[in-house]
């Protein structure tokens, strides 16, 4: 299973299913992106199966230079279409993809989202309907992501990608025990769980602690503690000359 993510490149369609391709020998079920143009259209596309059958299902309108994609390794509801990530909010908001196991995924349901209809089975998809569910009472995106990350218990992993349709340009980012690497782009970065995933769009990656958020734009990196205080670290270069 594998995540990838892009921001600011008009190929973002290409280097998500590029990147997938590369993250086929972890293993998986299923995969699906979402991409956004930037202009109010966004693209979500899932499919059962090998990657070659997800690229088969993305027509020529499926462009833009934001998005996130995922392969599925099911613990949580069958391989299907329905499963497979990026899941969405219930407003239609909020995309995210997921590796990683939620531990109290059921409780968080009973207690948050009673009243919301699920369209999955997965763990995932309660984390996606509560970030709806607090940016809709009035917490920005960031606060709303922080939010959430607070409830889910220690027991659980997690690499998420998250976006906003209505910041379409911004990739929210966290983890626990999950990897996962941020890539410097020019002009563009790239996120994803493998570096292989990205080594033909940048060379230059930064590593990420269990605990920050970090918000990904087409021009800048900001990567935030616990407490919220902005953390400067420099990138590692990945040499893939012998
Ligand atoms: N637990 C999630 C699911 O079953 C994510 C699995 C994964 O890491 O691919 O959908």
């Amino acid at each position: 299973c594998g995540i990838v993510g892009v921001t600011g490149n008009q190929n973002a369609t290409d280097i998500l299913l590029d990147g997938l391709q590369q993250l086929e020998y972890r293993g998986y079920d299923s995969a699906g992106i979402y991409v956004n143009d930037q202009h109010g259209d966004g693209f979500l596309v899932k499919e059962k199966g090998r990657i070659a059958d997800l690229r088969a299902l993305v027509g020529p309108e499926v462009k833009g230079s934001t998005g996130i994609g995922h392969t599925r390794w099911a613990t949580h509801g069958v391989p299907s279409v329905t499963n497979a990530h990026p899941h969405v909010s219930a407003d239609g908001r909020f995309f995210l993809v997921h590796n990683g196991v939620i531990g109290n995924f059921s409780g968080l349901r009973e207690k948050y989202l009673a009243d919301v209809e699920l369209k999955s089975d997965t763990d995932t998809e309660i984390i996606v309907q509560l970030v709806g569910k607090f940016a809709a009472e009035g917490l920005d995106t960031f606060a709303a992501f922080r939010k959430v990350l607070s409830l889910v218990d220690e027991s659980s992993s997690y690499a998420f990608l998250l976006m906003d349709k209505e910041d379409p340009s911004k990739l929210f980012v966290a983890k626990n025990k999950s990897p996962l690497l941020i890539g410097v782009g020019d002009g563009f970065n790239v996120v994803c769980s493998d570096a292989l995933a990205m080594l033909n769009q940048t060379h230059d990656f930064i590593e990420l602690t269990d605990g920050e958020v970090v918000i990904v734009e087409p021009q800048s990196i900001k990567i935030l503690d616990q407490d919220d205080n902005e953390i400067k670290r420099e990138p590692f270069h990945v040499d893939t000359d012998p």
